[in-house]
């Protein structure tokens, strides 16, 4: 069966150095390339906010960063600024091999409404347009990498899943916020979902 690799938000902002660090981070990038000639496609995503984002912890008066907040589609973790639009924090980090990618997806550019899956937003109803471009190219079995681990990584093998994709997450391709214990309980959720942890 033709198999993707989707490479979840491998970008400046969420390794060390940048907005929202994920411990680890850069380490991630040497291996992804070197898997990206085992598959008939990959695919990047690229988190990519507006300034005035209501994900970012400094557009709610008096929130602290990874504090949780209730908006209308269910809870949402405020986050430090990061990954805006344009900005070097947004870009793919420098040693993913980029040029390599058969498609680029951008996510989370709508002010009220973020998006941790790449194949729906947070509301879990408004769809990114990826499950029809895999379907459209018969790549129904795909493997996750990228960042984070535990929200944007997760979220999107649990959504393949659910869409009837076959599912794995190379774990030693990515690496966790861990956010209160977040990486144990994402852990949980994918292997329940039917994804296969590599
Ligand atoms: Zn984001």
């Amino acid at each position: 069966m033709p198999k993707a690799l989707i490479v979840i938000d491998a970008q400046v902002d969420f390794c060390p150095g940048g907005r929202l660090a994920v411990e680890g981070g850069d380490q991630i990038m040497g291996p992804v390339n070197d898997l990206m000639a085992d598959y008939d496609a990959v695919v990047l995503t690229q988190d990519w906010h507006p300034e005035d984002h209501s994900s970012f912890a400094d557009n709610h008066d008096g929130a602290e960063p990874f504090s949780t907040v209730d908006m209308p589609y269910g809870p949402q973790v405020l986050w430090p600024r990061h990954c805006v639009i344009g900005s070097p924090g947004a870009a793919f980090h420098p040693v993913l091999a980029v040029d390599v990618a058969d498609m680029i997806l951008r996510k989370g550019y709508r002010p009220d409404i973020d998006s941790y899956s790449a194949f729906f937003e947070n509301d879990h109803k408004t769809r990114t347009g990826l499950e029809g471009y895999l379907r459209e190219r018969g790549l129904l079995e795909l493997d996750f990498v990228g960042l984070a681990h535990d929200f944007c990584v997760a979220w999107s093998a649990i959504d393949a899943a659910k869409l009837g994709f076959t599912v794995s997450v190379i774990e030693e391709a990515t690496r966790a916020i861990d956010l209160n214990g977040s990486r144990a309980s994402a852990q949980e959720n994918m292997r329940a979902a039917g994804v296969t942890l590599k």
